[in-house]
């Protein structure tokens, strides 16, 4: 009988954030996937459990992904874990899981510490509904249109950022996202903990040599925003805009017809000729 794979959480900074059940479970697997295994190392030294350790980190995800199969299909119970936080939440994890699910592998949640929730909770924005963007991109062109998306975002918009680019991107937000509120969540769960909620520019200002790990949160736009932005833009770009976010062409039909308040068959018509 094959194994099972299990997504471990493990602390974004506090270590007393460990799980009872993570624990269990690091200290039951007959193996652990680490992304950085000095890291895992130093929190399994912490807990004083000792198990043999291999790594899967991002660039060789792929080529791992045989081997762990392999073991887990010869009965081995492996966990997986990054070096904070919820695994394949802009970490490894994603590929295993897939290639796990098309053989039948029974993969386990094990939940824990994620820092894109727990920025969230305590951002004072809406948590109803949220888009959690991850890291934005570093190619110039992808990385505006993902700025771009954020501007016509509805929900609370999640990224996460290094902290040599924060400047930067606050810069970004300010020349294509602007008048929102933005929240800065740095050091979550750490001693220097902090949230600096406001404006851009108040952000920017109070952000001049900030150190540690940060989540920026910002606000979404007023739904009308939206549609006014989306109705300035010519049939094409309507269509454009919809086609980036993976929508196929019948769906993109309908929501242009809604956001412009007439029949789909205009729409359509209209691309017909
Ligand atoms: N898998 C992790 C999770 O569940 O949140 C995220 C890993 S991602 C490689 C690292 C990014 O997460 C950092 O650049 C930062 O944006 C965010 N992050 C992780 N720990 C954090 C913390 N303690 N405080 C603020 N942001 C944190």
């Amino acid at each position: 009988m094959s194994g099972k794979l299990y997504l471990v959480a493990t602390p974004i900074g506090n270590l007393e954030d460990i799980t009872l059940r993570a624990l269990k479970i690091l200290k039951e697997v007959d193996l652990i996937a680490a992304e950085d295994t000095r890291n895992t190392l130093k929190l399994l030294n912490h807990f004083e459990i000792k198990k043999p350790l291999i790594s899967n980190h991002r660039h060789n995800e792929e080529q791992k992904e045989e081997v762990l199969i392999n073991k887990l299909k010869d009965g081995q119970n492996i966990a997986i874990v990054s070096d904070a936080g919820t695994p394949g939440i802009s970490d490894p994890g994603e590929v295993i899981v897939k290639k796990a699910i098309e053989e039948n592998i029974e993969v386990i949640p094990v939940p824990g510490a994620c820092a894109a929730i727990n920025a969230l909770i305590v951002s004072g924005l809406n948590t109803a509904e949220f888009t959690f963007y991850g890291f934005l991109p570093l190619n110039k062109k992808l990385r505006k249109e993902k700025l771009e998306e954020i501007k016509n975002e509805t929900k609370t918009s999640i990224i996460y950022e290094a902290p040599h680019k924060i400047k930067d991107t606050l810069k970004d937000l300010k020349e294509i996202v602007d008048e929102r509120k933005i929240v800065l969540a740095r050091e979550l769960t750490k001693i220097h903990e902090e949230f600096i909620r406001g404006s851009i520019e108040k952000i920017i200002e109070k952000s001049e040599n900030l150190k540690g790990e940060m989540i920026l949160l910002i606000e979404g736009t007023e739904k009308k925003e939206k549609e006014n932005v989306l109705n300035n833009l010519s049939l094409e770009e309507h269509y454009n805009f919809y086609e980036k976010q993976g929508i196929d062409k019948k769906e993109i039909i309908k929501k242009i017809a809604k956001d412009r308040g007439v029949s789909k068959n205009e729409i359509y018509q209209y691309f017909i000729k």
